[in-house]
This record gives structure tokens, C-alpha cells and sequence, in this order.
């Protein structure tokens, strides 16, 4: 990816993605299939290598999944139960069952590593260039955009791909004013084998939340039965504290940082006894340490002309909905479909951007005003009720669960049917895909 003339003089497409998580990797699989795309990736870490513990695949990533034809090579644990519990007292205060969905796209609990190393096979050999740190980036107007690596090496793209997580360097350089702060919110990750917590009652039946008043203990399965022998499959913990982020004075972030056990198991004391029991079995550290950063939306996910956000850099919204990597890799694929669509028509490049943005910024907007909305509802909560004790809170809060079915446009989000839906919305009779 050398220095090239004017855009529209070249013919060949030089597209450069910052980033190898979800959204980089799913959008190097969808770009690379096009006809005069040049794809290169670009990767901070040395190898590449997940960490956090498990994430949840759903409908919507099972479906882009398929397109990217990845979803084969995603095993995981099939979740056919999920129990809510009051994490002080054990007791059940809610539960669903599995997703009345064909099993191909019914949830399950993976590890991370399992969908990172199913989207990597896809990706062609060449295009992950690793240990490539963005340092800056600089608009060259029609010569296209230099990138600045922290090597002090430089390349230049027709199209930047910021897909760089919730630390977005892409996006510190083309919206410079966007900031994001902490949450309050810290989780703590870790995955230990089944084994050592069988002889607990209750842990190894299903998928369970164990609530808490600030915060709260989930655990699963994470492996496919049907591939991996039960002495080696593994369970996942991911504890969750929330504290009032007006009472942090600093906070530096840690990301994937390893914490101490008394650390994590200090704020979980008045637990159930299985809970603490199950917190005190990982290793000293393994636990790793994430905490939750999210900023104000983008009023667009494009700029330069030349560059676009996707995944965590475009939306930081800290993990809610837990399905940021469905939104990746959506946000990856329709890129693709984008582009595909502009050179069709012999658009420019600005036109595929602008179609990219139509369709996923008022997604985003939707979620955005979701999550305001729910904070607008627990303040009034609060403030009608302002004696609440924990166990009628968490009775409203269960009460009001809607799970899945209550956010089709979210869980239910067939990527293939947006992308249908747009062109129909073109007059365009027959889709360039
Ligand atoms: C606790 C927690 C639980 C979650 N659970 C779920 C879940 O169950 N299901 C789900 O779908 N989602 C879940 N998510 C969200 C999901 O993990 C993210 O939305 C998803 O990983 C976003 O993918 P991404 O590719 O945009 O960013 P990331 O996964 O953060 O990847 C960004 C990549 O960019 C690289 N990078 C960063 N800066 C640079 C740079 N300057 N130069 C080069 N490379 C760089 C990083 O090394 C990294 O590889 C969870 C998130 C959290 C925090």
C-alpha cells in the first residue's frame, strides 16, 4: 500500500482497517470479496488474541455470521436456560427459556477466541498486517488519507476503516471533540474449567445472573458439548460492579488489565455462599479487568470523505445490549454492500459512505434513545419510590424484562433484510448483491 495518485484516477479501491477485532475482521472478510479492493489490515497487537471471556451470539450475529460464511466454525454453549436469582439470598426471581428460533440461530455462549479464530480463516492470506500501532492520521484532500504507524512506517489508503474499539484513534483524529468517559461500571472476566465448580448446588444447571444492589454475578457455559470433552470445557464469570461515576474522582482505564482475587471477591461479600465459593476459584491472576467507558453518539459515522467507524469506535455505548459484535460485523458487511452499490452506479466514493451512514446511523440513534429512555424510567422509579428496598427494586426490574422478544429491531435484525429493504426504498428492481 504504497503512495497512489488521485482517487478517481485509480481504479483499484486501497481500503486500510484499523483494528482486527469483530468489526475489522468482518469487514476484511466482506471488502476482500469485492472485485478491485485492496484490502490491508492493520493490527496494534503482536498476534492476535482475544481476551475477555465469553460473548453471546444471537439471531442478528448468527445471520451476518452466515453471510461472511463463518458461522459453521462458531461453536459454543447451547443456551437452553437462563435463571435470574437475588444474588444475596439465592433465590429465583426470574428465568426464560430457550429462543423459539430453528436451532441454527438459537443464542449460545462462546469464547471469544472460538468466533476471532472463525474470522480470521476468512480473511485472505496477506491482508492482517500485526504489531502496526495508528499513531495519526493526515487528510491529503484527492491524494487520499496518510496513516502514521507508532513504528514511524507510513501507508495511504483511498478509504480508512476505523474499527479501533471504544479507544478509537480513527476517531480522536477525524472527530477530534467526541470524548468518552467512565461509566461507573467495572467488570471482571474470567473462564475456569467446569470441573472445579460441579460440586457446587445449582452452578452447573444453567445459565445464571445473580443479582445484586450494585451490581451483579453472571456465569456460563462457554463450550459445545459435542466437541469438547467435559474435563475440558470451561465456564465463564463475568462479575459486575456499578458505582455513581460522579463519585470517581479518576479513573485510568484498564482494559483486559489482570485484578487481584481479593480485588474482584471484595465487592461480592454479602453473596450467596455458592456465588462466593464460585468467585474464589479462579487462579490468582486470572481475572482480567474491564471498565466501562461510553461517550455521546456520533451525528455521523463518515467523514473526509475517506474514512468511516465501525463496531465499538462508531458507537460507544460500553457493551450495552450485549451484542456488540453482531453490530461489527453489521456495520462490516453493509460497508461491503456499499461500495458494491457506488462502483455499480460509478458513484464515488463519498456516495458509498453516504449510503453506509443512512443505514446504520439512525440504528444507532434507535439505541441510543433506548438507553435513554430506560435511564428516564429509573430515575422516575426512584424518585416515586424512594424507599425501595433491593428485593422490590430487582422485583420491578424482573417484572419489566422483556429478554430478547422485547427488542426484535435489535435481536431479531436480519442484515440481509436492511440491506434488501434499502434498495427497495431506491427503486432499484433488481439489488446489486
Ligand atoms: C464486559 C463486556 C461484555 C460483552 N459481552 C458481549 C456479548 O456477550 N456479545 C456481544 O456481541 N458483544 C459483547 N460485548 C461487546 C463486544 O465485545 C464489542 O462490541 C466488540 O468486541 C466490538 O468489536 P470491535 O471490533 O468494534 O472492537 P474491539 O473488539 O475492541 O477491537 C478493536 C481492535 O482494534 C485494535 N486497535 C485499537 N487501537 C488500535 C490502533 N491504534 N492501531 C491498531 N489497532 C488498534 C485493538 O487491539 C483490537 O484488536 C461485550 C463487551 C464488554 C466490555
Amino acid at each position: 500500500m504504497g503512495d497512489a495518485g488521485p482517487l478517481e484516477e485509480s481504479k483499484t479501491l486501497r481500503v486500510a482497517i484499523i483494528g482486527g477485532g469483530p468489526a475489522g475482521l468482518g469487514a476484511a472478510i466482506a471488502l476482500s470479496k469485492l472485485p478491485d479492493v485492496e484490502v490491508s489490515l492493520f493490527e496494534r497487537a503482536e498476534e492476535l488474541r482475544e481476551f475477555g471471556a465469553g460473548i453471546r451470539i444471537g439471531y442478528n450475529c448468527w445471520r451476518v455470521l452466515e453471510l461472511l460464511e463463518a458461522a459453521d466454525r462458531v461453536k459454543g454453549h447451547h443456551k437452553t436456560a437462563i435463571v435470574h436469582r437475588n444474588g444475596l439470598t439465592g433465590e429465583q426471581v426470574g428465568g426464560t427459556s430457550a429462543a423459539n428460533l430453528p436451532i441454527q440461530y438459537q443464542p449460545r455462549r462462546v469464547r471469544r477466541t472460538r468466533l476471532q479464530s472463525a474470522l480470521i480463516s476468512k480473511v485472505p492470506p496477506g491482508v492482517i498486517q500485526l504489531n502496526k500501532k495508528l499513531a495519526s492520521l493526515d487528510d491529503l484532500g484527492a491524494e487520499g488519507v496518510r496513516l502514521t504507524f507508532q513504528d514511524g512506517t507510513n501507508a495511504t489508503a483511498d478509504l480508512v476503516v476505523g474499527a479501533d474499539g471504544i479507544r478509537s484513534v480513527v476517531r480522536d483524529h477525524i472527530f477530534p471533540d467526541h470524548k468518552i468517559n467512565f461509566t461507573g461500571t467495572t467488570i471482571w472476566r474470567v473462564l475456569i474449567p467446569v470441573t472445579s465448580v460441579e460440586h457446587i448446588p445449582e452452578l452447573t444447571v444453567s445459565t445464571s445472573w445473580w443479582h445484586g444492589p450494585t451490581g451483579h454475578i453472571y456465569h456460563s457455559f462457554v463450550d459445545d458439548p459435542g466437541e469438547v470433552p467435559y474435563e475440558e470445557r470451561m465456564m465463564e464469570i463475568a462479575a459486575r460492579n456499578v458505582v455513581d461515576p460522579e463519585t470517581v474522582t479518576a479513573k485510568t482505564f484498564s482494559w483486559g488489565v489482570p485484578a487481584t482475587k481479593e480485588r474482584v471477591e471484595s465487592h461480592f461479600l454479602n453473596y450467596d455462599p455458592r456465588v462466593r465459593e464460585l468467585l474464589s476459584k479462579p487462579q490468582e491472576g486470572q481475572w482480567k479487568e474491564f471498565s466501562a467507558f461510553a461517550g455521546p453518539r456520533l451525528e455521523k459515522l463518515t467523514a473526509w470523505n475517506k474514512s468511516v467507524l465501525l463496531g465499538d469506535a462508531s458507537h460507544p455505548l460500553s457493551g450495552a445490549f450485549g451484542s456488540g459484535a453482531a453490530f461489527a460485523l453489521e456495520d462490516g458487511w453493509i460497508l461491503a454492500r456499499a461500495i458494491e452499490y457506488a462502483r455499480s452506479t460509478s458513484a464515488p466514493l463519498e456516495k458509498a459512505l453516504e449510503v453506509f451512514d443512512q443505514i446504520r446511523s439512525p440504528y444507532y440513534l434507535r439505541m441510543y434513545q433506548h438507553l435513554d429512555d430506560q435511564k428516564a424510567r429509573v430515575v422516575e422509579a426512584k424518585k416515586s419510590n424512594p424507599n425501595a428496598t433491593f428485593e422490590s427494586s430487582l422485583a420491578a426490574r424482573m417484572q419489566a424484562f422483556g429478554g430478547e422478544d422485547a427488542l426484535p429491531w435489535i435481536y431479531r435484525n436480519d442484515i440481509e433484510d436492511v440491506w434488501k429493504t434499502y434498495l427497495r426504498e431506491q427503486s432499484v428492481p433488481n439489488g446489486v448483491h
